[in-house]
């Protein structure tokens, strides 16, 4: 059975999908890094993301790629893998811009579908339950507030950069970090919701799963009992 889960930046999705992906022997794409990853090519070719005709002309020299290695996702661009280069302020910025082209949709669209095809999936990203993926056997809305999404993201950060997070006390300075991402959010909320290209929004029959309060644990049970009951069913 496929599953679909969609959502906004910071709901979760990735860590969430990982996890349901590992425990049901699923394949996990992360099909932001598809994104991601094409956005990186357009910032090295120095093309402006809200030019659709420069991203247009350079669309047929990309080649994406997914590969796995012990269950994690590695993105191959053109035959490197760009994995460790796609979480950048500046990669999240462009991918947000130039997706919403619709012939980059069209593109790797057609790349999810293929692999969806062949395996099956939990697939996480903005349009996978309303158009990638509609007949999946199950599929989630996973939703934060824009103030949960921001702190997490910025937790990922510190984490990443080595800060022990254990017993976070967030001084005035992590406080203006932490309000710089949430209006980022925000505006990356804004345009995946208002493209006129696959915009986010919730597929009619969608299970909506509010993660603000939750741990991981809690939703990752939650999606599985979902798709236990069902798998009996299909
Ligand atoms: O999920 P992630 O934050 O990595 O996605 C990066 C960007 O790619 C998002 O802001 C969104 O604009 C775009 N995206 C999309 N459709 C998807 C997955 C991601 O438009 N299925």
């Amino acid at each position: 059975m496929n599953i679909a889960i969609d959502g906004p930046a910071g709901a979760g999705k990735s860590t969430i999908a990982k996890e349901v992906a590992r425990k049901l022997g699923n394949i996990y794409v992360d099909t932001g890094a598809m994104y991601r990853a094409l956005a990186l090519f357009l910032i090295r070719k120095g093309v402006d993301g809200e030019d659709g005709e420069a991203i247009e002309k350079h669309l047929d020299e990309v080649d994406i790629t997914l590969s796995y290695e012990g269950g994690s996702q590695h993105v191959i661009l053109n035959g490197e893998d760009v994995t460790g280069c796609l979480r950048t302020p500046e990669v999240s910025d462009m991918a947000s811009r130039s997706s919403a082209n619709r012939r980059v949709r069209e593109k790797l669209v057609e790349l999810q579908q293929k692999l969806a095809k062949t395996t099956p999936v939990v697939m996480d990203g903005r349009d996978i339950g309303t158009v990638v993926l509609p007949d999946a056997g199950l599929k989630i809305y996973l939703t934060a507030s824009p103030h949960v999404r921001a702190v997490r993201r910025y937790m990922e950060m510190a984490e990443r950069a080595g800060t022990d997070t254990g017993s976070f006390a967030p001084s005035p300075e992590d406080e203006a970090q932490i309000a710089l991402i949430e209006s980022e959010i925000r505006e990356r909320d804004y345009r995946d919701t208002h493209r006129e290209n696959s915009p986010l929004r919730k597929a009619e029959d969608a299970v909506v799963v509010d993660t603000s309060l939750l741990s991981i644990g809690e939703v990752v049970a939650e999606i599985l009992k979902m798709a236990g009951e069902r798998d009996g069913r299909l």
